[in-house]
């Protein structure tokens, strides 16, 4: 009788048990009715439940995790017939069932602890559950862009409206780009370029620079414009093998920040275009403008920056069309990029990985390149939008998501 009453326990599965309140997409429907079978028709048969599986361990994968386990060592008297795999986060659970070890628990949030366990069922019904495995899956983190395969942005610019992959432009392309010809780096395929071949500016000057970012009514930025790191000798000397591409004939000058961005920065009804010039600014102190040569040509493949990815313009403003790789903000493996800058509406911008350390491109991203979700703001978590980095063209913004202020 203690055998039947267990049987009819596992036929309804936990629900009316006490196990849990498991919204499990695969249950063990076929279990329960073979197990309820069995306790009829072997009412007076001697069987207990199967012992514990033993030696649980747990891999996490990208939205699953793997369990590795042992049979128990006894089978109560009737062969075990399956094996459950439970994983939970609080009162959410996934159920998976299978014959024998591994298994691959699928269906779970990246970011999320689960607790897994493994149980053995026979024809009495569900056994008692392992230990439990603690476990997070995560997003595998790729290489999502071949760096010597770079998806070329030429042409890939909008006066019309926002895209994703375009940069918003008010403007009409002038013809202005900065380099006269073609570099070795630009791949045959006409595509793509490589960013492991591209050459930069030659030499080290060093600058005194001042940055200073402020919280109050308004997101204070202030600074000298000049960077922390050493720039390349501009204008580009005529020895500089760089001058066979790009003669940027322009010396860098000190050109003073006193902006105030939207300290509360909020999406706006519609996006908004990027003018030429300055965009945003870097964590380096340094103005970012927008991924245009001016000619509309993809400036990061075309115009010829130093080693920290600077360069000057006309008036001796320095400035990225990236995100530099001198930046102290690094990024760590398996976690959101840190913070790499602020951009004229007010939003952050950040380095290339997303949530869990998943390197994003254009495809994870909106039209401006951005995206919503938990962040730390100021020191205050907040779900609010912010734009990424890519290693594609845009690189950085495509368009403004708040109302950017003048900035100069
Ligand atoms: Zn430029
Ligand atoms: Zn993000």
């Amino acid at each position: 009788m203690k055998q039947f009453s267990l049987a009819i326990c596992a036929a309804i599965f936990l629900s009316a048990c006490g196990g849990s309140s498991s919204v499990a997409s695969s249950t063990t429907s076929g279990t329960s009715g073979a197990t309820n079978g069995a306790g009829v028709t072997n009412a007076s048969a001697v069987f207990n439940l199967p012992g514990t599986p033993t030696n649980v361990t747990g891999i996490a994968g990208d939205g699953s995790v793997t369990l590795n386990f042992m049979a128990p060592a006894s089978d109560g008297g009737a062969t075990i017939a399956s094996y459950t795999a439970t994983c939970m986060a609080g009162s959410v659970s996934r159920t998976i069932s299978t014959t024998s070890s591994p298994v691959v628990v699928t269906g779970l949030l990246n970011g999320t602890k689960y607790r897994c366990n493994v149980a053995a069922v026979n024809a009495a019904g569900v056994g008692a559950v392992s230990a439990s495995v603690e476990l997070t899956p995560v997003v595998a983190t790729a290489i999502a862009i071949d760096p010597s395969k770079v998806p070329l942005g030429d042409g890939k610019f909008s006066q019309t409206g926002p895209a994703v992959g375009y940069v918003y432009t008010c403007y009409s392309a002038n013809g202005g780009g900065g380099a006269s010809s073609k570099g070795p780096w630009f791949n045959s395929d006409g595509l793509t370029w490589n960013s492991l071949s591209k050459i930069s500016v030659q030499g080290a000057v060093n600058w005194t620079s001042s940055f200073l970012v402020s919280f109050g009514s308004t997101l204070g930025i202030t600074g000298n414009g000049l960077p922390p790191n050493p720039t390349g000798t501009f204008p580009i000397a005529s020895t500089d093998p760089a001058y066979a591409y790009d003669r940027n004939p322009n010396a860098i000058a000190q050109a003073n920040i006193a902006w105030g961005l939207p300290a509360h920065p909020v999406v706006a009804d519609k996006p908004r275009c990027t003018g030429l010039g300055a965009i945003g600014v870097l964590l380096d102190g340094v103005r970012l403008f927008n991924a245009d040569d001016g000619a509309n040509r993809d400036a990061v493949a075309w115009e010829i920056q130093d080693a920290c990815q600077g360069h000057p313009e006309r008036t001796g403003k320095y400035h990225h069309h990236n995100v530099s790789s001198c930046l102290t903000q690094k990024d760590t493996p398996g976690q959101h990029s840190p913070l790499v800058g602020y951009i004229a509406d007010g939003f952050g911008l950040y380095g290339n990985l997303g949530e869990n350390g998943k390197a994003l491109t254009n495809a994870d991203l909106d039209e401006c390149h951005g995206h919503t979700h938990m962040i730390v703001v100021n020191g205050v978590a907040v779900n609010q939008y912010h734009y990424h980095q890519t290693k594609e063209f845009p690189y950085t913004i495509g368009c403004y998501k708040g109302t950017p202020v003048s900035i100069n």
